[in-house]
């Protein structure tokens, strides 16, 4: 017991001896830039964010939604839009603090426009992986630039469909994209 008091005293005169010496440096010039630095930095990245989710709900708001239910819709999860990847089910997710800054950009937008925004787009297609289904339609519009949502949301449907049944969404894919042009 003693022994650990004399180490804990021995820290905490080490730890005033430290601080002593920081406060020294802050008076060079030198140290008074970096500090000043780093301030800026930490205001300018609280507005890099703010700007981020302002953009983020601009493309959640005009985003024409393509909505496709998760495989776990029936365990109560909800829809996501494959084309701007606004997730309804980020309302299920709890912590505040643990979002990523999409994923807090979602949430605010949600929280602002209310249910509204499950109007708007086009009907969800059939339950599916959603992430997969987000790579399923990017590729399809890389390989049809200037297809229509509903054109695009019909593919989709019938890969995620083709896939279902045969399991094998490589040849599946390409025998779509064959058949559509
Ligand atoms: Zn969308």
């Amino acid at each position: 017991m003693e022994n650990l008091k004399r180490e804990y005293e021995e820290v905490l005169l080490q730890i005033n001896e430290n601080n002593n010496a920081i406060e020294k440096l802050k008076e060079n010039p030198e140290v008074k830039r970096f500090i000043a630095l780093c301030e800026k930095n930490a205001r300018l990245n609280g507005k890099k964010e703010k700007i981020y989710e302002e953009i983020r709900k601009e493309e959640y708001r005009n985003c024409h939604h393509i909505w496709v239910y998760p495989k776990n819709f029936f365990e109560g999860h909800s829809p996501m839009c494959v084309k701007c990847g606004l997730d309804l089910d980020i309302l299920n997710n709890g912590g505040e603090y643990l979002l990523s800054p999409e994923q807090k950009a979602m949430r605010n937008f949600l929280k602002e426009t209310k249910e509204l925004v499950y109007y708007c787009g086009l009907d969800p297609v059939i339950a599916f992986d959603t992430d997969m289904a987000k790579e399923i339609y990017k590729s399809i519009i890389e390989e049809n630039p200037d297809i229509s949502d509903e054109e695009a949301a019909k593919m989709l449907e019938e890969v995620i469909e083709n896939i279902e049944q045969n399991k094998t969404g490589v040849l599946c894919l390409q025998k779509t994209k064959e058949s559509n042009g």
